[in-house]
């Protein structure tokens, strides 16, 4: 056992290795298996079984590359778009907070965007940008 670390520590020098990328695939490919062991039908499950391969073979790829400035770049890459997908998560989830207790309007002469509380009946707005009073409905 420990014979064969040492071989495989040997073998994994000058090789990229696991990365945020690799765990990702690895664990998008688990999640398909689980998903494949619930479907029946014959050509949605070869499909997975597919991408399932494809996830893998590629995690292992990576893994093994001497590519070592290519897979930092992929990661990179993959880092950067997890960021934007979260951001954009985070602030859909914060609007949608917010449009429960306030509504946005638009001043009509500058188009300014306004948060108001909502549930105040009729109200009078002064846009804080042009000045301009409008009245709407909260
Ligand atoms: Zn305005």
């Amino acid at each position: 056992m420990n014979r064969f670390r040492e071989r495989f520590q040997r073998f994994m020098i000058g090789r990229y290795g696991m990365d945020q990328l690799g765990q990702f695939m690895v664990t998008a490919a688990l999640v398909l298996i689980v998903i494949n062991l619930l479907i029946r039908a014959a050509l949605p499950s070869m499909i997975l079984d597919a991408l399932e391969l494809a996830l893998l073979i590629g995690m292992y790829l990576r893994m093994f590359s001497k590519n070592i400035g290519k897979r930092y770049q992929e990661n990179q890459a993959y880092m950067g778009m997890r960021f934007y997908i979260t951001e954009y998560w985070r602030k859909l989830k914060f609007r949608f907070s917010e449009g429960r207790r306030y509504r946005i309007f638009k001043c009509p002469k500058c188009s300014q965007k306004i948060r108001i509380p909502r549930g105040h009946g009729k109200v009078s707005i002064h846009c804080p940008k042009c000045g301009t009073d409008f009245v709407k409905k909260t």
